[in-house]
């Protein structure tokens, strides 16, 4: 198909959509502000030491399997994907450590040691929600450009399956009694950027699939990922210009026509695809006299996710600790609260570290380790002067781990170090209000509601990407990336290639 497309943006949304388009015989032109790929899936190498800037959980494998298949490829050619099992250590407020596996034996073991009576409530959490999942899942792929699809009788009947209308909190109550329990089977929320007791129901998704279908790390990173999809573009033609940043999308009669370089360069297109952060390209891409839906003023209105204050340390030495952990706040819901509230940093925090280099030594140095630190903050609503708060944040973060985690005397083995706050999602991601994980997803901003894949302000345009439908993580922007792919292919009469549905 000898049609012209433009892609602003390599992220994980671009990178997919640009690979299903160029297989498909289209010209694809990705234009990237950064030296690199991957946008917050990328990663960055410091004296000896290898980081993920992002993404440290890969889920649901099967949708980057089935992915790398409609361009003909096998994920196994350019990728090595580790399970990671047990799936995390979770730190609670009294110092008790709960490991979560999918070994069924032992996570009866683990349960009974730490909530006696807890494991049947488990295995029915188990039970009903692999029925929720097999019902929904699907209904992921369906691009909600309007109400039609939701007056399907399969969806109606769907409906009450959804949970929409309880909280994340209250629905998980049906399987687990015990506050500890619930919050190990509901911190999930925060991948969202969300809290537990505001975030729907529905992402009892998450929970599930992590303990159903595993949770895997990439050797070498998961930015891997990106670099492995910009690969297999190139391989099939597509052009990919790194250190190139969009200035303008150009719209003419209501239709996107192309895109303005920072060079004054025009690139005229047949379809545009943004994957800049959704409310970032609108405020910084387009011009006010192209908005009608999403005006400067309505995009403030909106709800966005948290942020998230970032450490990222190479060590002297590696801590025998698992891979994922995470450390509740004394005090989780005031903590949450705070955050989402977000007029001022919780004292009492909790804090997400990932210790790869007990699964993955490529990246370090022999002997020493790549420790990165995730700690959910407020996002840029807040007015939080990060130029004041940052050393003292620091600080807080590290005394949390030395104290709460069992990484003694971690700041006597930091080699180096790299901090991003909040205002620098903002400034140097270019992510809007450093909501790292963008639009919030309550109901109110979901499906139909959410910008819609093919953008409803213009013709020949198309979102990818976390803030666009079904949403943030690597694996909704996948489908993403396809949805939009398959609506530009069937614009001109054509279609993905079906594939064998993966069962990774
Ligand atoms: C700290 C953190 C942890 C996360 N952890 C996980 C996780 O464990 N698992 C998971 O599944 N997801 C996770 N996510 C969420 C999500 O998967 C990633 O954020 C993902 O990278 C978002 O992809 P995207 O394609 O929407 O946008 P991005 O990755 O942000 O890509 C957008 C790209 O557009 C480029 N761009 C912007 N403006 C312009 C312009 N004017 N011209 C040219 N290019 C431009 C940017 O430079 C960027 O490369 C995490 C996110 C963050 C921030």
């Amino acid at each position: 198909m000898a049609k012209h497309i433009v892609v602003v943006g390599a992220g994980p949304g671009g990178l997919g959509a640009a690979m299903l388009l160029a297989k498909a015989g289209c010209t694809v032109d990705v234009f990237e502000q950064q030296p690199y790929v991957g946008g917050r899936t990328s990663g960055f190498e410091q004296d000896g030491y290898r980081f993920d800037l992002g993404p440290t959980f890969l889920m649901m494998t099967y949708i980057l399997h089935e992915l790398f298949q409609l361009t003909g490829r096998r994920v196994e050619d350019y990728l090595t994907l580790q399970n990671i099992d047990p799936l995390y250590r979770l730190v609670f407020h009294d110092g008790r450590a709960f490991l979560p596996t999918r070994d069924q034996g032992q996570m009866e073991a683990e349960m009974e040691r730490l909530f006696p009576g807890s494991y049947q409530g488990y295995q029915r959490f188990l039970d009903v929600e692999s029925r929720k999942f097999t019902r929904l899942i699907s209904r992921l792929r369906v691009p909600y450009s309007s109400w039609k699809p939701f007056f399907n009788w399969r969806f109606l009947t769907s409906l009450p399956t959804l949970d929409a209308h309880q909280s994340l909190h209250t629905k998980l109550g049906r399987y687990f009694s015990d506050e500890d329990l619930r919050m190990a089977f509901t911190f999930q929320a925060k991948y969202l950027g969300m809290s537990p007791w505001e975030c729907p129901g529905t992402f009892s998704m998450i929970s599930y699939m992590e303990h159903a279908r595993g949770i895997y790390h990439v050797m070498g990173g998961l930015h891997r990922i990106s670099e492995a999809m910009a690969k297999v573009f190139e391989e099939d033609g597509g052009r990919l210009h790194l250190s190139t940043a969009v200035a303008d999308i150009l719209v003419e009669d209501g239709r996107a026509v192309g895109v303005r370089l920072t060079d004054g360069q025009v690139v005229k297109a047949d379809d545009v695809i943004i994957n800049a952060d959704f409310a970032h390209a609108m405020t910084h891409l387009v011009k006010p006299e192209h908005r009608r839906k999403y005006t400067d003023q309505r995009l403030r209105r909106k709800k966005y996710s948290c942020s998230t204050f970032m450490l990222y340390l190479g060590l002297d030495r590696l801590y025998d600790v698992p891979h994922h952990n995470v450390v509740f706040a004394e005090n989780y819901r005031r903590n949450v609260e705070e955050v989402a509230r977000g007029h001022a940093l919780s004292q009492d925090l909790s804090v997400y570290f990932q210790n790869a280099s007990i699964t993955d030594p490529s990246l370090a140095p022999a002997g020493h380790s790549a420790l990165y630190i995730l700690a959910p903050v407020p996002n840029n609503n807040s007015g939080i002067s990060w130029e004041q708060e940052a050393a003292g944040y620091r600080d807080l973060v590290l005394t949390t781990l030395e104290q709460k985690a069992g990484l003694e005397n971690l700041r006597q083995h930091i080699v180096t170090e790299r901090m991003v706050t909040p205002k620098q999602w903002e400034q140097d991601h270019a992510v809007f209000l450093g909501a790292t994980f963008s639009l919030a997803h309550n109901m109110g901003q979901m499906l139909v509601l959410r910008p819609h894949n093919q953008f409803e302000e213009w013709d020949h345009c198309y979102l990818v990407g976390g803030g666009t439908h079904p949403g943030s993580g690597l694996p909704t922007i996948l489908e993403s990336a396809r949805i939009s792919a398959q609506l530009i292919l069937e614009r001109y009469g054509q279609s993905l290639e079906p594939v064998a549905k993966a069962s990774h």
